[in-house]
């Protein structure tokens, strides 16, 4: 039992429900990550069982059909799939976001309508802001809505880099609506789009054209989102009214930012004990590698990180599980977490020589894992920004 990652004051519920993800991790994700990954396959099976565990409802509150559990919980589930293979991790995040936000922001009947089918996982969310032209200037977005007769509006744009954009049947998609108000935010408004599941028109004037071949991050399918003309109705705002769009999505973000962070634990401990694992056994200059000094520092190095990454994610969790803004610390958890992650899986990935270039090993495949961490709900300079721009606010100027 590892003294890294452990987490402080969790309820016997809790460690219970960690346990079983564990063991699930250990004995249906590890032993098929591998081959699953290099036929680049969807983890139908996988996905299947996490459908029957009550995994895609962990958040949803009970009287929606859901476990009602709370963000660390989620956070630390999150964290032990990450470590059995990080796309399965991708899979459920923007479920949880879309399904976070209609819990949040949506009106009662949206949430009657969508949480019981997405706590089962009959209804699976995408998250959609992104576009060609723009990924962190979100105000930029040229996705457009437009009213109609009545309650009618018609949507028109592309989007991108929807992470489940075949596979979930439901988007929470960002567009632009000209309300006259004063700046950009309060002129923009989340729709969500019911469409099937699969490639090619999947409702009326919405296409997913194809998926985007990506270095890792496979298996989870990626895909843009061509929008011509899709009618649509106030009824299927986020919230029934326009304009607010901008600041549900950014507190989506925030809950995906403990997420991705979480991700990154998980993943950095696994590239940890693959790393300790070969360090142990590779002999060279008469002993085993561990007993070089230059790699036990590196083992040391890389369990600070691991440890220091998961309590910076469990502190970001537990603020907003207390109704707490933790805008300054899901941005240090999702900065750090990401950073750590990266360097752990790189000193890994030394620690294992040349075998660590070869498709046999995981940690190959983790190497090319890493680094979408970095991007994904907000790079290191947006993190930064957000870090920066909160914590000034505690050091007012003075005289
Ligand atoms: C595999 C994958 C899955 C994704 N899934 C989703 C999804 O499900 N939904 C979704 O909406 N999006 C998704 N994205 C998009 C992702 O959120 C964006 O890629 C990310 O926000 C960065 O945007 P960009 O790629 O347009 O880079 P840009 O915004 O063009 O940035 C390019 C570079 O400039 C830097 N930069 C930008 N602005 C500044 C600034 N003001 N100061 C300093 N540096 C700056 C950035 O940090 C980056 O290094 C996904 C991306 C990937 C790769």
């Amino acid at each position: 039992m590892s003294r890294l990652q452990t987490t402080d004051g969790l309820t016997e519920e809790q460690v219970d429900l960690l346990g079983l993800v564990k063991e699930f991790v250990d004995e249906q994700i590890i032993p098929v990550a591998q081959e699953l990954e290099h036929a680049d396959e969807y983890p139908q099976k996988i996905v299947d069982q996490m459908k029957e565990m009550g995994i895609f409802g962990l958040m949803i509150p009970e009287e929606f059909g859901g476990l009602g559990e709370s963000l660390l919980t989620y956070a630390l589930c999150v964290e032990e799939i990450a470590r059995g293979w990080m796309p399965v991790s991708g899979i459920i995040n923007t479920h949880f976001i879309v399904a976070y936000m209609i819990l949040k922001h949506g009106t009662e009947e949206q949430k009657q309508h969508y949480l019981p089918k997405m706590a089962t996982g009959e209804i699976r969310g995408a998250f959609s802001m992104s576009e060609p032209g723009l990924g962190s200037d979100v105000a930029g977005i040229k996705t457009k809505a437009v009213p109609g007769e009545g309650d009618e509006w018609t949507i028109t744009g592309q989007k991108m880099w929807l992470t489940n954009g075949s596979t979930a049947n439901l988007v929470a998609v960002l567009v632009k609506t000209d309300l006259g108000h004063d700046g950009a935010h309060k002129n923009m408004t989340t729709f969500l789009i019911d469409k099937t599941e699969g490639f090619g028109e999947t409702a009326q004037g919405v296409t997913v054209p194809g998926k985007i071949e990506k270095m890792g991050y496979k298996g989870v399918d990626t895909t843009e989102l061509i929008l011509e003309g899709h009618k649509t109705s106030t009824g299927q705002i986020l919230g029934g009214e326009p304009g607010k769009g901008f600041y549900q999505m950014m507190d989506g973000v925030e809950v995906g930012r403990v997420n991705v962070a979480a991700r990154a634990c998980g993943l950095a401990m696994r590239a940890f004990e693959l790393g300790v694992a070969y360090a142990q056994q590779r002999e060279t200059f008469g002993k085993k590698i561990v007993d070089h000094q230059a790699i036990l520092f590196r083992i040391a190095d890389m369990a600070s990180k691991v440890e220091a990454a998961h309590q910076l994610m469990v502190k970001a969790a537990r603020l907003k599980d207390k109704g707490e803004r933790n805008d300054l610390e899901a941005g240090i958890a999702k900065y750090m977490a990401a950073e750590y992650c990266a360097d752990v899986v790189g000193q890994s990935f030394r620690i294992h020589g040349g075998f660590g270039y070869s498709k046999e090993y995981e940690i190959e495949r983790i190497y090319r894992e890493a680094p979408m961490l970095l991007i994904g709900e907000g790079t290191a300079e947006i993190q930064k920004m957000i870090i920066g721009k909160s914590i000034l606010k505690d050091y007012p100027v003075k005289g």
